[in-house]
């Protein structure tokens, strides 16, 4: 599955084992440590049949075994207490490697443009901070350091064996050579297996947000049946392409435990030879039999590398492409207007914007100019643009051609962060976050004192909620925990904005919800604001828009008129068929 849903994704960039290198760079040392410790183990390992042979030679020669049993127990005690020691360290380090994935993809992922995230699949991206980053554990352990410690031992094992006879080395070449090209074919489809598995989590994923995201509508609409299905099939997939991938590394695996028995039979019968023909003795081809013996557990752990590898590599080619993903640049926050600031003006110039580029226009040159200080609204039909200018205001999308400037400067010319300190947006159906409803308030100024709180509070309406709310401001809403009605998130987004002491404020149908009296009020409030503050607000209650100081009307992505209520009813019929319909007095 493409990580967006229209472009065709670009699969070209750095391979996956940079991307790996670079979270493992910080934690090289650990790591180093951990496999040395595991080289350490393999080397105590390596020991024992020098050991073995030596007991044997004592056997024959009725020498006393004591010692060299002594010192069979004293490495295979000192094999196990370096081993536990190196596996701790190894998964210690995996898991900071994990962490760090997941750290720099989370904070990337918050920094993604807006444009990008309309067209990814939340469940899919939230898949990849946490499934697929789980995955680097297994290869930063067993195929990087199984790949580099096994290697060693392999290396070591074989110089070893061909010091003990090279005739019998040569033959155990040679069938691990056979196996080695029937591993070449089979490790490419565990690869592809693999993608396609974290793929189907990724669906998953997706799908799941789709149907919990709307929960009530899918119940309601008696959909549930039906939205399973996506879910289960996504799950059937990850299945059928996990079990398709642990085929093939149960293949790869058995592959290389067969060519080492064949490889022990071998030995055993050439090796036989050799000691019927006086070429070498039987504590040789018994020393040399332990070490093929020994090649096994290194074999398995390269082709283990190798096979689990080709997991980790789907896992690291899904994080790359979350990676690939436009985000913003990352902006130091920037401080918020003292009290008192001045309000900021706004200027729209000649606008013009869509979407994509595979999207019609929504804006076709949209011109306005909004002075600093004083209220001005914005009408028009549904799908006019309304939205759209407040989300270029904030630096949302920017726009294909024109320009938009705050206080007379470009705002791409602004710092990102900057901008938007200077800006209080309600956007419309603004959500409230699940934590308390404090944590709410002051989401967007966490340093708000609690004068200014209170105050806010009273001028939002808020104040009764919070006191019949069990715990104050400290009751938890959102997911799990109180809901609020829409007029009360509203009124929760307003305050929310206004704790920002915004040079500007949008307000995008923030009231739409309020009833009457809590509107009527929430007017006041706002036309108190706007006498310090520059206040765009999209609205339709007739009773806002004509106390705005202008009136933007907009319709099909252009501004027919710009005026107040008495010029526009007599100058603009669209206007005024709005105003005379009573659209704007009820719609909400
Ligand atoms: P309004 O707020 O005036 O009702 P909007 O600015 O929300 O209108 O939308 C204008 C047009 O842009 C609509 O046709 C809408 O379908 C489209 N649109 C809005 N948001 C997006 C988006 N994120 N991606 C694609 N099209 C969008
Ligand atoms: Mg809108």
């Amino acid at each position: 599955m493409s990580i967006t849903k229209t472009e065709a994704e670009p699969r070209s960039g750095p391979p996956a084992w940079r991307l790996l290198l670079g979270y493992v760079r910080p934690h090289r040392w650990s790591l180093f440590t951990g496999a040395l410790l595991a080289l350490a183990t393999g080397a105590t390992g390596l020991l024992l049949p020098l050991v073995a042979r030596g007991l044997i030679d004592d056997l024959e020669h009725d020498r006393p075994i004591t010692r060299a049993l002594l010192g069979m127990s004293g490495l295979v005690v000192a094999n196990a207490a370096v081993g536990a020691l190196g596996s701790y360290v190894l998964r210690r380090t995996a898991e900071s490697v994990v962490l760090g994935a997941r750290r720099a993809l989370s904070s990337y992922l918050l920094r993604l443009r807006i444009s990008a995230v309309d067209r990814t699949e939340p469940g899919d991206l939230m898949a990849r901070v946490t499934s697929d980053t789980t995955l680097l554990r297994e290869v930063t352990t067993d195929s990087l350091v199984g790949f580099g410690t096994g290697g060693l031992t392999l290396l070591a094992t074989v110089v070893m064996m061909g010091l003990v006879d090279a005739v019998l080395l040569g033959v155990t070449l040679a069938v691990i050579l056979l196996a080695g090209t029937v591993l070449g074919v089979i490790v490419p489809r565990i690869n592809r297996a693999s993608r396609q598995a974290q793929d189907a989590v990724g669906a998953m994923g997706a799908s799941l947000e789709r149907v919990l995201g709307a929960l009530r509508t899918v119940k309601a609409s008696g959909a549930e049946h039906r939205e399973e299905e996506g879910v289960h099939a996504a799950a059937e997939e990850s299945w059928r392409q996990s079990v398709r991938a642990a085929r093939w590394s149960a293949a790869a695996g058995n592959t290389a435990g067969l060519a080492m028995q064949i490889a022990f039979i071998t030995v055993l019968a050439v090796g036989g030879a050799r000691v019927a023909t006086g070429a070498v003795d039987v504590g040789t081809l018994v020393a040399f039999l332990l070490y093929v013996f020994y090649l096994m557990s290194p074999i398995q752990q390269v082709v283990g590398a190798i096979t689990q590898y080709q997991t980790g590599a789907a896992a690291l080619s899904r994080i790359q492409e979350a990676l690939r993903l436009p985000a913003e640049p990352s902006t130091r926050p920037a401080p918020l207007p003292s009290p008192g600031a001045q309000p900021a003006a706004l200027a729209f110039q000649d606008v013009r914007f869509r979407y994509a580029d595979d999207l019609p226009y929504v804006h076709h040159g949209v011109t306005f100019a909004v002075p600093a200080q004083g209220m001005t609204a914005f009408v028009g039909p549904s799908g006019a643009g309304k939205t759209t200018v407040f989300s270029l205001i904030e630096r949302f999308y920017d726009p294909e051609a024109g320009t938009i400037t705050l206080d007379g400067r470009d705002v791409t010319e602004w710092e990102l962060s900057a901008l938007r300190a200077a800006i209080g947006y309600v956007e419309q159906d603004a959500p409230v976050l699940s934590g308390s409803l404090r944590d709410n308030l002051l989401l967007g100024n966490p340093e708000a004192d609690g004068a200014e709180l209170e105050g806010v509070l009273k001028t939002t309406r808020l104040d009764g909620l919070v006191e019949r709310l069990p715990r104050g401001p400290d009751t938890l809403v959102g997911h799990r925990g109180t809901k609020l009605s829409g007029g009360e998130r509203q009124r929760v987004a307003i305050a929310r904005a206004l704790l920002r002491r915004p040079r500007l404020l949008l307000l995008d149908e923030a009231t739409s919800q309020l009833d009457a009296v809590n509107e009527a009020a929430l007017r006041d409030t706002v036309a108190d604001v706007a006498r310090s503050t520059t206040v765009l607000v999209v609205a339709h209650r007739l009773s806002t828009v004509t106390m705005a100081d202008r009136i933007v009307v907009m319709d099909a992505g252009r501004v027919r008129a710009v005026g107040t209520h008495r010029e526009l009813v007599a100058a603009d019929p669209l206007y005024a068929e709005l105003a005379a319909t009573q659209f704007l007095a009820t719609a909400g």
